[in-house]
């Protein structure tokens, strides 16, 4: 992988291990939600902690060698709706809307007609928006131009008859069929009710992303660590999105977890730390054991920002499921935009004019003629804007934001290997094997007993019950040997380790390395050393 594969088949394999299952499947399941089981879970609890020890605990020095100052924050799911308003997610869009890849136009996808037209014994529908007769002619002109044979007039599509009729309709500013793409509602948030009262006074959101709560505790956090510019705040957790079509296994969701960062620093610097996120971002999952070649970062077009961006790559993987790299990860160049619009006065924002940051140090630094030490007092002589915001300025934010389920089904499917082995007789036999990074590994190693007597179980276990408080290890007695590693193969268990008769001899066991298959006798007194190695950041 990732080739193409079936991801029915693959959806299958997970459910199988223990990876992922359908959520409620027992009730005819639920579109766009998941669970994660024994394995699965394991894995991306794994994820989530690699991504904290590695951006929070010990991010790599900054761009001009300095330390980086992380700190993390765990935010409710559930904030004051006020949050969303200033936010722009609460808004006047609460409409599906389709954009034309072509043409870069947005369309309300309630609003679209169109003419359904023969050509040459295909339909094809020419859209327009309804009501603009203007527009209507246009597409009139072109089922004219592509000699095709005028059919009934369609009004507007029900979502999934538009969903599955896309490749066949030309949007109203383009000539080629299949530049639309699928409608979004731009308000996908899930609603509910705090309190006994179902009332509009009462309406909540479950969050649409993690970040938001940390620029609703960004004062919070300055006041209570005393950070200097530039830092970051970490947050892993739930979001919500009410996606149309939720799609490709886990990619799209209805609910899933994000690793999101919001790094504030002086507007000043904030391209270079753009270019640090975005570096650092990418290579992270390099670390991780996902091929560069599977990796794509894709820096959007000026056309494709969003309004308040000033930059964003889109780091892509090469999912088997689609031709094109699909996002994993978004590193957003967002200015001051989210701290400007918290600090609005109501109803847009919270009114919270400390929003800001004040640059004491170069306050400090500049004191040399000046008639006051008090920044209060100083601005009360009118000074020029300029010079206010060389020590009082909003700061300018970088956000990578990631998804840990969609990187957990990358991590699955650049893993999945089907390889050939010998079995016990010498003969080929197909062996599918789950190729984790060994941090990643659900398990980290698998403690066989060679034979169920001479002292080899009791052995086993005393190793199994050594290792158990450090990493998350698996005991198994049952069957031959052969078939044991074959389970663990298929759990993705970088290690094998057996207590055979050489053991009780001289205190040695045989680790088996899962992907070169290697045996090599180590001292018992050894093992747990050579796992941890195996675990190392970077390694
Ligand atoms: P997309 O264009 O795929 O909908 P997005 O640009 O809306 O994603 P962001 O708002 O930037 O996504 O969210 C950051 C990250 O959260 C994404 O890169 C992705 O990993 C994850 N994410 C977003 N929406 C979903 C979803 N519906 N299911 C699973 N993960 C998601």
């Amino acid at each position: 992988m990732p080739t193409k594969i079936d991801m029915a088949k693959f959806a299958k394999f997970c459910k199988d291990m223990g990876f992922i299952y359908q959520s409620s499947e027992i009730y005819g399941g639920i579109n766009g939600f998941w669970d994660y089981g024994p394995l699965g879970v394991e894995l991306k609890k794994n994820i989530k902690e690699a991504w904290w020890q590695d951006m929070v605990r010990n991010p790599p020095p900054g761009p001009d060698g300095q330390e980086i100052r992380m700190v993390g924050l765990d935010c409710a799911i559930i904030m004051n709706p006020k949050v969303w308003v200033a936010s722009g997610h609460v808004g006047g869009f609460a409409d599906p809307m389709m954009d034309c890849k072509a043409s870069k136009k947005r369309y309300r996808a309630d609003q679209l007609e169109a003419l359904s037209a023969d050509a040459g014994g295909k339909t094809v529908y020419f859209a327009y928006p309804k009501g603009d007769d203007e527009a209507q002619k246009v597409a009139g002109k072109k089922a004219k131009k592509a000699n095709a044979k005028p059919g009934a007039t369609v009004a507007v599509m029900s979502i999934p008859d538009l969903i599955a009729a896309l490749p066949i309709i030309v949007g109203p500013d383009v000539e080629e069929a299949g530049t639309l793409t699928e409608p979004r509602a731009f308000n996908l948030m899930f609603e509910s009710h705090a309190g006994p009262i179902a009332s509009e006074e009462n309406k909540v959101y479950l969050r649409p992303e993690t970040a938001q709560g940390i620029f609703a505790n960004y004062r919070n956090v300055l006041d209570s660590t005393r950070l200097k510019l530039p830092f970051g705040i970490a947050q892993v957790g739930k979001a919500f999105r009410n996606e149309i079509n939720p799609r490709n296994f886990t990619f799209r969701s209805r609910e899933f977890e994000q690793m999101e960062i919001e790094f504030f620093c002086h507007p000043a610097e904030s391209m270079k730390w753009y270019e640090y996120w975005r570096d650092l971002r990418k290579k992270w999952y390099s670390t991780l054991g996902v091929k560069s070649e599977n990796l794509v970062p894709r820096e959007q077009g000026k056309e494709e920002l969003a309004h308040y961006s000033i930059g964003t790559t889109d780091i892509e993987y090469m999912f088997p499921f689609s031709d094109e790299p699909q996002e994993l990860e978004g590193v957003a160049h967002r200015g001051d935009f989210d701290l400007k619009a918290h600090s609005a006065p109501p109803p847009k924002g919270s009114g919270n004019d400390k929003l800001n940051y004040f640059d004491e140090e170069r306050w400090n630094a500049d004191s040399a003629g000046r008639s006051t030490n008090s920044f209060k007092e100083w601005l009360k002589t009118s000074p020029p804007a300029a010079d206010v915001e060389k020590y009082q300025f909003t700061p300018h934010v970088i956000e990578p934001s990631a998804g840990a389920d969609r990187f957990t089904l990358a991590v699955l499917c650049e893993a999945y290997t089907e390889d050939e082995v010998p079995d016990a007789k010498g003969n080929k036999e197909t062996r599918v094997v789950m190729k984790f990074h060994p941090r990643l590994a659900p398990i980290k190693a698998a403690i066989f007993p060679l034979v169920n007597k001479d002292g080899m179980p009791e052995k086993a276990m005393a190793l199994y019950r050594s290792l158990k408080p450090h990493f998350n290890v698996f005991f198994d007695d049952k069957g031959a040997v052969g078939r044991r590693y074959r389970r663990q193969d298929e759990a993705g268990t970088p290690f094998c380790i057996t207590i055979d008769g050489d053991t009780l001899k001289d205190d040695t066991v045989t680790i088996r390395d899962r992907d070169t298959l290697k045996q090599e006798r180590v001292p018992i007194s050894q093992v747990r050393a050579t796992i941890e190695r195996a675990l190392t950041p970077g390694c």
